[in-house]
């Protein structure tokens, strides 16, 4: 290959960037080409929106992967976050083209420009976050956090009082946010948080097409506020990760959130249900995911195929 650095250090890049893509498919060919030649591996979506990606390879090669990236105009300032890992994390390579790089279903309606995302939230740093919260509770108003997650993400950990939507996946935020549920929520300031950013730049925007009118999101996410402020923020609990570590904490005050469905004793680690035409995630203690008998989901139908 040619390209192998001199020592053995590796990384995990991990980056996205809304703008507007003429032509995806010549961006995912190139994209493609360019990883398979340095060696990377990991998984890239290409829309006419942009790009949402995550590679692992050696030192070397992710510092070539950002600058021949960054070579693509749109590109050009876009942020790449560092973390620890190697090409091995990942089973291949996958570059996409896509309809959405986050799958909301909402393609048709999703605006970007040079810019990003047009008519989103108003970013916030993380700092930025705690003086609103303080400047509105100076002013008699709470500051609503809602989660752009998953709710199975939020039962680990969440910003304090937190409105966790009724979400399996993405595409159920639409349903959710016409629902009629948060109504009361489209005149309050309304802080949109996720892992990373990426869900809430376009759920910031989807929440203001339909009314809500102070909405705002948080720049890097969850990830971001916690590595400044740690467990000494607003936020609580462990991040569910999506990689085998499956979540992790901000510092050893984190509290435990979650609680095993079988026998309540506090966890923070999901397991598959035991039931393979189940799957389910389910927090389960160390205890009752050992045992044949509890090791499934608490659902009817597992509980009775354990039993
Ligand atoms: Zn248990
Ligand atoms: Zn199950």
């Amino acid at each position: 290959m040619g390209t192998k650095g001199t020592n053995s250090e590796t990384r995990i890049l991990l980056y996205y960037r809304f703008t507007p893509v003429a032509d995806p498919t010549a961006v995912m060919l190139w994209q493609r080409t360019l990883c398979e030649s340095l060696g990377l591996r990991g998984r890239i979506i290409i829309s006419r929106h942009g790009i949402n990606g995550t590679v692992g390879g050696s030192l070397t090669s992710v510092k070539l992967y950002i600058r021949c990236t960054r070579e693509y105009p749109g590109f050009h300032d876009m942020e790449f976050k560092w973390s620890p890992g190697s090409a091995e994390d990942f089973p291949k390579l996958s570059v996409k083209v896509r309809e959405e790089i986050v799958s909301f279903g909402a393609a048709e309606e999703l605006q970007v420009d040079e810019h990003g995302v047009v008519g989103g939230g108003t970013h916030l740093s993380p700092t930025q976050v705690n003086e609103l919260v303080e400047q509105k509770r100076a002013n008699g108003e709470d500051v609503v956090f809602f989660d752009g997650r998953n709710a199975m993400e939020a039962q680990i950990g969440r910003f304090k009082g937190a409105v966790v939507p009724e979400v399996d996946t993405t595409h159920d935020f639409l349903r959710e946010i016409e629902s009629g549920r948060y109504d009361d929520l489209k005149d309050r300031p309304v802080v949109t948080y996720c892992t990373g950013g990426i869900r809430c730049e376009v759920l910031s925007s989807l929440m203001r097409n339909r009314g809500f009118t102070d909405v705002y999101q948080i720049d890097g996410g969850i990830v971001r506020y916690g590595e400044q402020f740690g467990d000494d923020g607003l936020w609580e609990g462990s991040l569910y990760v999506f990689d085998k570590r499956m979540h992790m904490e901000f510092s050893e005050d984190s509290v435990p959130l979650g609680a095993c469905v079988h026998c309540g004793t506090a966890t923070n680690t999901f397991h598959n249900c035991v039931n393979g035409d189940c799957r389910e995630m389910v927090l389960l203690c160390d205890a009752c995911a050992a045992a044949p008998a509890t090791a499934h989901c608490g659902g009817d139908t597992c509980h009775a195929a354990a039993s």
